[in-house]
């Protein structure tokens, strides 16, 4: 989960991305502006209750981070001053849920949101900052992408789920049934209905010229870098306020909740939160989920240590914090331990905590101001001075 997170928030400042704060706790009118009051997050999921006050004013825990943000960006006149903007956020979402694996009622989201750009370039740069995320956590991840239109085409689109969901009405799950009047780009979305789906329309079907062409572009950008994606003509948003570019990153060896990343483009959004009218795209990262794949994938759920720094016996114990203390000064990430427990214990925990190194002093090496350089990742030992330690990790870590 820190490990999850630690990545995201490295790869900000090399995006030119800043931190905002946005409040857990707000009037749901926030959540029911922005999301339109017929998404599943608005209708069934949000904590809500009434605060004590004479209006009775109904108070929301946020179930996401763009609302959020998008008021924050609004309410600083940024949207007529200086439109274009990058955020994060980081933190707590909360929402009615079954909980299970990778499913929780409180939950973490990393998110970035970019205003003030509607070209294609903006939508790969975000995507290739996705493709970077996972490559440096080196997390295994399929990337899907589609285009749902814009208020052009997607009428049609719309129309036409609207007559297959006639269609199919007798094979469609309960709430399927109420998303074909409410929602029905909705319908591509249900986890129950999620085969007979299959045969739905598809908005690539419907994209007018101009929805093609940023398609276009945004998929010979990611062609062009090498970031690997498959196109998904069932992909949607489950809320409403998306256009064009939409995107789920998904992970191995978390079940049925292998989305670890989803976003898309939303320029309506502003405007509909009674700002100018300046697109934004952006998207959020399961945390959560992030972690439990890393875990999945045998990848450290945690902090990476370089070293583990042994200590045979009380006397070695004072020689081994200096050496410990001299290799984090070099940079280097290292844990310290006194064998009183058994060498083979502690390089154990060594092999365990994915050390690549052990650094072994007993009474004969303390003696003679040397100390054992294990590699544990290659299974070799040598003998190495005091002073050089440090120099030889870097060297042997470079192979
Ligand atoms: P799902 O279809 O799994 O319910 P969603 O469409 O509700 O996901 P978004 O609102 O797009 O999800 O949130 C973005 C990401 O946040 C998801 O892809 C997922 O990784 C994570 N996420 C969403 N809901 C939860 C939850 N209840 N517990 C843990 N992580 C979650
Ligand atoms: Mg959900």
């Amino acid at each position: 989960m820190l490990k999850a997170e630690a990545a995201a928030r490295a790869l900000m400042p090399r995006y030119g991305v800043g931190e905002i704060r946005v409040p857990a706790l707000e009037r749901i009118q926030l959540y029911q502006r922005s999301t339109g009051e017929t998404s599943d997050v608005v209708e069934k999921q949000m904590y809500t209750f009434s605060d004590r006050d004479e209006a009775e004013t109904v108070v929301a825990l946020r179930p996401e981070g763009t609302p959020g943000v998008v008021r924050a960006y609004i309410e600083g006149g940024l949207d007529r001053s200086d439109p274009e903007q990058r955020f994060f956020y980081s933190g707590p979402m909360f929402r009615r849920e079954r909980p299970q694996k990778g499913r929780y009622r409180q939950f973490y989201q990393f998110g970035v949101e970019v205003f003030g750009r509607a070209d294609a370039a903006c939508d790969a740069e975000l995507l290739i900052m996705i493709d970077d995320y996972c490559k440096s956590l080196g997390l295994p991840a399929r990337m899907e992408i589609n285009s749902i239109g814009d208020p052009t085409c997607r009428p049609a689109f719309r129309e036409a789920l609207v007559k297959w969901g006639r269609e199919h009405w007798n094979e469609l799950c309960a709430d399927c049934h109420k998303r074909i009047d409410r929602n029905p780009l909705r319908l591509l979305d249900c986890k129950i209905d999620a085969k007979l789906a299959e045969s739905a329309p598809s908005s690539l079907d419907y994209l007018c010229p101009d929805c093609r062409a940023h398609f276009d572009t945004v998929r010979g950008t990611l062609d062009s870098v090498g970031v690997r994606f498959q196109v998904n003509p069932r992909l949607v948003r489950g809320l409403d306020y998306y256009t064009r570019t939409a995107f789920e990153i998904m992970a191995e060896g978390l079940g049925a909740q292998s989305t670890i990343v989803a976003g898309g483009r939303y320029d309506g959004l502003v405007e509909a939160m009674g700002g100018a009218a300046v697109p934004g795209i952006g998207f959020a990262i399961g945390l959560e989920r992030v972690a439990l794949a890393l875990e999945a994938a045998n990848l450290v759920n945690g902090t990476v240590i370089d070293a583990v720094v042994i200590a045979m016996g009380d006397a070695a114990i004072r020689q081994s914090a200096l050496i410990a203390h001299r290799l984090r000064a070099a940079g280097l990430a290292v844990e310290m331990t006194s064998a009183l427990r058994k060498l083979k214990a502690s390089l154990s925990r060594a092999n365990k905590i994915g050390a690549r190194f052990a650094v072994i002093i007993g009474e004969d090496e303390l003696a003679r101001g040397v100390v054992q350089l294990r590699d544990l990742a290659q299974s070799t030992q040598r003998e190495v001075a005091v002073g050089e330690v440090a120099a030889a990790i870097a060297e042997a870590g470079r192979n």
